[in-house]
């Protein structure tokens, strides 16, 4: 199974992350999508996916982050999408839940990403925090729809309207969590032709895990939960969770 969304990039892995990267793969996690968040971290992202094939890197440059971004940002950008492989354009979009993060800086620099995508042809990997719809506007905006809405969080109308513009919709460990019912009618209403797997680690532990970080090999027990949820098996969901990663990522 491929991981759509890992940070294992994080400085929280730096001590172990040859041996998650291992023990995720002994429980079948066969690929893992790296997204940046700033432009100082890019370099080690491409060293991260030069040592390890499974490991394929985007570039991005995230809302969370967006007081540390300038201008110049976007053209090293630029130049790391077109000459690193990259899988994608991301980790990229709006934040709406932290109001201490300046939107219209938000916008600006999300929409330059859209457009670099766009021209580019690689898909977006997109961070939609309370930003669901203003997300999906400005995708509309730019008519471009090659594009993954990681971690989602919006509503089952929402989900419906995103989904047919042909947007995949990322689901993790919440989906774990049997209070986060919202979400549960969420993933029982979309079909899983636009569903890809995720584990943010290590930003998004489980909820009867370790509070300080999730790990790679927490991917299993979210095939396990979205499974239960769709009455199927892991291994009819992997499979097509596997087909719509390795459709838009081409991977
Ligand atoms: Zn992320």
């Amino acid at each position: 199974m491929i991981d759509s969304h890992i940070h294992i990039d994080d400085a929280r892995f730096d001590d172990d992350r040859q041996q998650l990267l291992s023990d995720a793969r002994q429980s079948g996690v066969t690929g893992f999508v790296l997204p940046a968040t700033v432009a100082k971290g890019f370099s080690k992202i491409k060293s991260i996916a030069a040592e390890n094939d499974d490991v394929f890197p985007a570039y991005g440059l995230h809302p969370y982050f967006v007081d540390q971004h300038q201008q110049q940002d976007l053209d090293i950008l630029a130049e790391f999408l077109q000459n690193n492989q990259a899988v994608a354009l991301g980790e990229c979009g709006l934040d709406y839940y932290r109001d201490d993060l300046d939107r219209d800086d938000q916008q600006y620099y999300f929409e330059q990403q859209i457009k670099m995508a766009k021209n580019l042809n690689l898909p977006l990997i997109l961070h939609v925090n309370g930003a669901v719809q203003a997300v999906f506007e400005g995708l509309k905006k730019h008519d471009y729809y090659r594009a993954v809405m990681h971690s989602f969080n919006g509503s089952v109308e929402q989900a419906r309207q995103i989904t047919e513009a042909g947007v995949l919709l990322g689901f993790g460990t919440a989906v774990v969590n049997p209070k986060s019912h919202r979400l549960h009618e969420v993933v029982k209403s979309v079909s899983l032709k636009h569903v890809v797997i995720e584990t943010d680690a290590p930003d998004q532990p489980l909820y009867h895990k370790s509070k300080e970080r999730n790990l790679p090999a927490d991917l299993v027990e979210v095939a396990e939960g979205i499974a239960q949820l769709k009455n199927t098996s892991v291994t009819e969901l992997v499979k097509q969770t596997n087909q719509n990663c390795r459709q838009i990522f081409n991977v």
